[in-house]
């Protein structure tokens, strides 16, 4: 049976993957030169950046995903620990490390606030909790009513819990100190949401970077997509790369061919790792979309962003691999972010700083560092190379005055991946990073579905659908795939 998989993101690489050890006839095609999708790959002059995810999280979802395979990560790459996990620097010079040792962190709070560590304690014991009903009874499932969604264990936590209330609220019940709420919120970003916009159930994302730690592959979070890949020819997938696919031709309800600007590939399934919205509103005829023009612009989307990799020839120990700079009043941030009305570039953005020479030698030439800077940004936003120069010197200058050092004149590389560059590259629907925020109404049955409801044999994998965004989460998403795929014809 001929499966066509559109992208090789990490959603179109697993899927690829675990289909063709199934023994599917699997092809797979790129638009762009290389696997990985956003965990794209810059380099020059010997320094290496990954061009999106740093942050390894979740390490018993690759687990799940390598077992299927018989394998394990280490099979692939040596993973490490990092510690401090992350450095926070709140507005003023003094950093704060967050260890990988859950006492320290316990006794850091108490240096926040009033009993923080006990706080802190029963803060990460509910979200312990709820991540395991989570690992169980959500995230590696399909659901297509309401009634799948609230079953069993899910339903009578969330009510004890309250899941529906947002983030910020639950938050605050458990904190009073602006530096330990903003510890237990910051790690919404990854899903591309505020802490007012994002369900208290995703206070899973501290039982993740706080009890589960954050770790790094060896070589990058390119050595991860690479795997995937490898793991996908091994089975005999075969990729295409340099082929934008133009159209999915559907008769009769089903999908027959999949059509680039080079070829056309008959199938018999297609699965689209491609952004969503580009495959309904310009790969496939209009009287097959699921979805409406109407329902992408009422979305929420999750934002595009401002990504800065700078090469420096000098290493700067008061970064550590992992940094954070939280503007004192972010709240102004996610409203530039999350509020049509006042959607802007910030005037004072909060904003992530990764290091990977800090753990990885490869990663920048020897007594040098690598710096992935990165901003969320409101998809849609007016993108020039002016207002980009002058964004970048704001940010160079923030930082700069915080660790007090001259960074600008050891600059030896430099390239911004911004706004556009997110709809070029990847034909990401407004140019947003991450696809569409986990409000309550985007989660899990309300996130796009991974089967077409409209063409019989037309699939769905990665960020936009459940579980979501990041990529344990575009694994799952395939795994889940996978599984009514092989259910249905395998
Ligand atoms: C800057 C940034 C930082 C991030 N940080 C983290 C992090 O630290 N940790 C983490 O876990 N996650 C992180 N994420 C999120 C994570 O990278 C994504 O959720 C995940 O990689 C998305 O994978 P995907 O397979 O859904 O989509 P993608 O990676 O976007 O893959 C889709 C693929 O489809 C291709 N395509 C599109 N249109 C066509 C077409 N017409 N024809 C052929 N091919 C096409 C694209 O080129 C792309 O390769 C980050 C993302 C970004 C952008």
């Amino acid at each position: 049976m001929k499966v066509v998989i559109v992208g090789t993101g990490f959603g179109g690489l697993s899927a690829a993957a675990l289909l063709a050890k199934n023994g599917f006839d699997v092809t797979v095609l790129e638009k762009n030169d290389h696997p990985g999708g956003r965990a794209s790959v810059y380099s020059e002059k010997n320094f290496y950046f990954d061009m999106g995810p740093s942050w390894y999280l979740m390490p018993d979802v690759f687990e799940n995903f390598y077992s299927e395979f018989g394998k394990k990560p280490e099979d692939f790459f040596e993973l490490k620990q990092l510690d401090p996990s992350y450095r926070v620097y709140f507005g003023g010079k003094n950093p704060t490390d967050i260890s990988a040792d859950l006492e320290k962190n316990f006794a850091l709070f108490d240096t926040f606030e009033k009993d923080g560590g006990l706080k802190l304690q029963k803060y990460l014991e509910s979200a312990k909790e709820m991540y395991d009903i989570s690992i169980k009874d959500l995230l590696y499932r399909d659901y297509k009513s309401i009634l799948d969604f609230f079953s069993g264990k899910l339903l009578m936590q969330g009510v004890k819990l309250n899941i529906l209330e947002s983030l910020d609220k639950f938050v605050s019940k458990h904190f009073e100190s602006d530096e330990a709420k903003k510890i237990v919120e910051y790690s919404i970003g990854f899903l591309g949401g505020s802490p007012q916009n994002t369900p208290s159930f995703y206070h899973i994302m501290s039982h993740i970077d706080l009890t589960l730690g954050v770790w790094y592959p060896e070589g990058g979070m390119r050595k991860v997509a690479d795997s995937v890949y490898k793991l996908a020819t091994s089975y005999g997938a075969n990729f295409y790369f340099n082929e934008s696919v133009t159209k999915i031709e559907i008769e009769d309800k089903k999908a027959k061919r999949v059509i680039t600007d080079k070829n056309t590939y008959d199938a018999d399934l297609v699965i689209v790792n491609a952004d969503y919205a580009h495959s309904e509103l310009e790969l496939i005829d209009p009287k097959y979309n699921t979805y409406s023009d109407k329902y992408w612009e009422g979305r929420v989307l999750a934002p595009s962003a401002f990504v800065a990799y700078v090469g420096v020839d000098k290493q700067f120990d008061e970064l550590a691999h992992h940094t954070l700079f939280l503007d004192k009043d972010w709240s102004k941030g996610f409203d530039t972010l999350f509020d049509p009305k006042k959607a802007a570039w910030p005037e004072n953005p909060s904003y992530y700083v990764n290091v990977p020479s800090r753990t990885d030698t490869t990663a920048a030439p020897q007594g040098s560092d690598t710096l992935f800077i990165l901003i969320p940004l409101a998809p849609g936003l007016k993108d020039t190379s002016e207002l980009r120069e002058e964004f970048f010197n704001k940010i160079i200058d923030n930082l700069e005055a915080t660790i007090d050092q001259d960074i600008r004149s050891h600059i030896v590389v430099k390239k911004i991946f911004a706004l556009t560059d997110f709809k070029e590259r990847y034909n990401a629907y407004k140019g947003t990073a991450l696809s569409l925020s986990h409000t309550m109404k985007q989660t899990a049955l309300f996130r796009p579905a991974h089967k077409s409801k409209k063409v019989d044999n037309l699939y769905y994998s990665g960020q936009y659908t459940h579980p979501g965004i990041g990529v344990p989460m575009t694994l799952i998403s395939s795994q889940i795939v996978a599984k009514e795929i092989n259910e249905k014809y395998g």
